[in-house]
């Protein structure tokens, strides 16, 4: 097993660490961005992490916050370089959403998450591949292509923050942004061996994320360790007037409890976790993740979520139906995409759209629109929102038995590029463990815990609404205890 330290080289430091080499004047800023976007540049071509690159501009950055450092000046991500899922609308760059319909879109704006890590003094390197309009979890119905994953090229890195995921798995970046309607932050991270954090419904803005389904969309992270985690989010998290969604909720230091111990801890086990659709390895590697954290003095609890086997199904009306009324902007009229040499009003509307969205996305505004329709509303949409309700109150009666719930954040490992495309269903199945927390609002958390047949396996941490900072106490104490968080893929070192 490999240990990174602060003495090791920039890429190998976590976020946590590179500040405290930029505060301690061990090496610039220049010198971190210079070294950061040289490793970039050599593996882009074989992971296509990215869809867009920011290098002037990160290089100007980091000169002036070489100097905001040199007089004292600067908020705490001071020259720390972070990407961007290619969701999150930034000013003057293009944001494409991972679709030919925005291939050519600049944002006159930033988003508020972006706004809010760039005057934290985070420098921004570029914008991470995804799946198209945040829909899928293989990152292969991106309009740029598929995203490979650093532990086996062969394999997907996961979706739909899959560019971010492989970006921070591949020690190319310490930290990225990603977005989480139904484990897209978290299902990524277990597949490539990062931490991902997807805070509470509403903890963080979501102003300026090209939306998708507006009840269920949250921005987060992913990083190396909880600890950078909580870092960010100090920065990311608070009320913001222009998400009414936004919650207005004291936002505590989430680094100060890091240190809290797990003694005491009620871990919830929830059964129907551990069925048969989950790998034998996987489902062994994540007890002994749990058997770990018995160890450190916590305990753990079965519970009941005698409903969450109806998420998927319920997951799959309510966010092509959100999708199929937040895609209706998309009309070639007011920005993005516009076909050529259209008939009339209508025919524009529909070439561009027929030309502009990707497979995965039309059968989705299709699934809504027709789950939206008269006739069908009562049988498919109100009856989810009803299940909805009935999965958020099985998390709330667990949550009066313990204080987290722990379990697998995937099925499997990471599967091939190509094994699940022709099979929608199988490929929605992915994010069985994750999208109840979605649902019910939840924040979750992903951390790496072992590994099987060399391929890396997630932990996922769910809490009660605004708990993230038990999440994130009881994962860095789980990161203290164990090491997976510090190996890296082979090829990456
Ligand atoms: N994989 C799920 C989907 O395809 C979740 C995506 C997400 O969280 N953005 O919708």
């Amino acid at each position: 097993m490999t240990a990174s330290k602060a003495s090791d080289a920039l890429h190998l430091q976590t976020l946590t660490e590179l500040a405290r080499g930029l505060a301690g004047g061990e090496f610039s800023s220049r010198e971190l961005t210079e070294s950061l976007l040289e490793r970039i540049d050599a593996h882009q071509k074989s992971l296509n992490a990215f869809i867009t690159l920011t290098a002037d501009e990160a290089l100007a950055e980091a000169d002036l916050a070489d100097k905001n450092r040199a007089t004292g000046a600067g908020g705490p991500l001071q020259g720390l370089p972070i990407v961007h899922k290619d969701l999150f609308c930034t000013a003057g760059v293009r944001t494409t959403c991972g679709s030919k319909i925005l291939q050519d879109f600049v944002s006159p704006y930033d988003a508020t998450v972006v706004a809010r890590l760039k005057s934290a003094g985070a420098i921004m390197l570029g914008k991470t591949n995804m799946d198209e309009f945040a829909m899928g979890s293989s990152n292969e119905t991106s309009f740029f292509g598929a995203v490979t994953n650093p532990w086996d090229q062969k394999m997907s890195p996961g979706g739909s923050s899959g560019g971010s995921a492989a970006a921070v798995a591949a020690r190319l970046v310490p930290a990225a942004t990603g977005t989480d309607t139904g484990g897209s932050i978290r299902q990524p991270a277990a597949l490539t061996g990062t931490v991902g954090l997807k805070p509470t419904y509403g903890r963080v803005s979501r102003f300026g994320m090209v939306a998708f389904a507006s009840s269920l969309d949250q921005a987060g992270v992913i990083t190396r360790s909880a600890e950078d985690a909580a870092l960010l989010l100090n920065a990311m998290a608070g009320v913001d007037p222009r998400d009414s969604t936004s919650a207005d909720q004291p936002i505590p230091d989430y680094t100060a409890t890091l240190s809290d111990s797990v003694k005491g801890l009620r871990i919830g086990v929830v059964r129907q976790h551990f069925d048969e659709g989950l790998d034998d390895e996987c489902g062994k590697t994540v007890k002994t993740a749990l058997a770990a954290l018995e160890d450190a003095g916590a305990s753990l609890v079965d519970v009941d979520l005698p409903n969450i086997g109806l998420s998927v199904p319920t997951y799959y009306v309510v966010a092509p139906a959100e999708c199929s009324s937040n895609l209706s902007r998309f009309d070639g009229v007011r920005f993005g995409h516009r076909a050529d040499n259209v008939k009339d009003l209508f025919d524009l509307y529909c070439r561009s759209r027929g030309e502009g969205f990707g497979a995965e996305v039309k059968r989705r505004i299709m699934t809504g629109t027709y789950v939206l329709s008269a006739g069908y509303y009562d049988a498919y949409y109100l009856k989810a929102q009803k299940v909805r309700q009935l999965i958020s109150r099985d998390f709330n009666q667990a949550f009066e038995k313990v204080d987290v719930i722990a379990g697998p954040t995937a099925p499997t490992t990471a599967f091939r590029l190509g094994e699940k495309t022709d099979d929608p269903i199988t490929m929605y199945l992915n994010d069985i463990y994750t999208i109840g927390a979605n649902l019910a609002g939840l924040p979750g958390i992903s951390v790496p815990c072992g590994l099987v047949k060399k391929m890396p396996v997630g932990l996922q941490l769910v809490g009660p609404a605004f708990a993230e900072a038990s999440l994130l106490s009881c994962a860095h104490q789980y990161q203290q205890i164990t090491d997976w968080h510090r190996q890296a893929p082979e090829a990456f070192r």
